[in-house]
């Protein structure tokens, strides 16, 4: 007998956050071309799950706003751009990349009902009050000498490739298109959203207006999926799952962990910053906000991690439904 398939109402709905290798691999320039094959990899599974839940996709936008800025520096004819207007630019782009290829995507399985996918331009709030902005600590964009940078109109930091614009990271509060994008998903769309962590903006009374700052994309996507009630939240990236001494000889990677192993592990600041820190983070904040399942896999294996038979599943304490 064939099994009916699920409506799109009773579809669990999921959060795919990727990575920003899901665009520019490892070694690789990133040019177009490239990053058009490279989301071929997830977005296939994206497309073959799409049958099972209803999907939310998020994105990162490193590589992709650093090259903007360095663009902003190549003219002095033109006004430089704000990083809040190149976000959004990111937005843009990336949503157009991912909502082509996965179109194709869909079309290539054929029958079945086929989601509509639409991009949803994203502001983020944070907090004008974060103690980020009073340490700004995200270095971002292209590296300058000492003398290119002291010529700067911006704070800079010393790195390991020279000197980078550095600007703060503050944490997410509330995602503004929360409600537009959980109606989007209840209509059936497959929505893209949230891309680059979301426009930072800040609250004044009755308008928001952009701030520089980057808001990390795991922590913004935890916020998006508690926000808007996401059943499955799956973080996408360029490594199997959470490793225990990662880096060493005797490393191994998780299938599994607790939120109350998690936390312990987090408090000893065992995973770094800016990478997988707030990864584990932002599964554990889910799973505590009544989220079902979150899982960190490669993109590789986004079908295999749905499935629970790839990735590091985080376990709840709570008594599970
Ligand atoms: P993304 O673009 O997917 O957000 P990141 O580079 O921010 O990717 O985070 C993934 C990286 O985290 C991996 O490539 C790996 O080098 C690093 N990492 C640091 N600590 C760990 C750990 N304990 N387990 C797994 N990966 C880790
Ligand atoms: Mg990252």
């Amino acid at each position: 007998m064939v099994e009916r398939r699920k409506t799109y109402k009773e579809k669990p709905v999921m959060l795919v956050a990727l990575g920003g290798n899901a665009l520019i691999r490892k070694g690789q320039k990133g040019s177009i071309e490239e990053q058009f094959r490279n989301l071929r990899v997830p977005l296939s599974q994206v497309a073959r799950l799409s049958r099972d839940y209803r999907i939310i996709l998020t994105h990162g936008n490193g590589p992709q706003v650093g090259n903007l800025l360095l663009q902003q520096e190549c003219c002095d004819a033109l006004p430089r751009l704000p990083l809040e207007i190149l976000v959004a630019q990111t937005q843009g782009q990336i949503g157009y990349m991912i909502e082509s290829t996965l179109d194709s995507e869909l079309m290539k399985l054929g029958n079945g009902t086929v989601p509509y996918i639409v991009t949803v331009l994203t502001y983020v709030v944070v907090d004008e009050n974060d103690p980020a902005f009073r340490n700004p600590s995200k270095p971002i964009g292209p590296a300058f000498s000492e003398e290119a940078a002291a010529r700067l109109p911006y704070r800079t930091v010393r790195t390991e490739k020279g000197y980078r614009r550095v600007v703060a990271s503050p944490r997410p509060v509330t995602i503004v298109e929360k409600r537009e994008i959980r109606r989007l998903v209840e209509l059936g769309f497959l929505v893209i959203s949230c891309g680059g962590g979301g426009i930072p903006v800040i609250r004044e009374s009755r308008t928001f207006h952009g701030v520089d700052a980057v808001i990390d994309k795991d922590l913004a996507s935890a916020r998006l999926a508690g926000e808007v009630g996401v059943d499955v939240f799956v973080i996408a990236t360029d490594v199997p799952g959470v490793a225990l001494n990662y880096g060493y000889p005797d490393q191994t990677f998780l299938r599994s962990i607790t939120v109350e192993e998690a936390v312990e592990r987090l408090k000893k600041h065992e995973f770094p910053d800016g990478s997988m820190g707030p990864k584990v983070e932002a599964a554990v904040q889910f799973l505590e906000e009544g989220g079902r399942r979150a899982v960190i896999a490669s993109i590789e294996e986004v079908e295999e991690a749905a499935a629970g038979r790839a990735g590091t599943e985080f376990i709840s304490g709570r008594v599970r439904g």
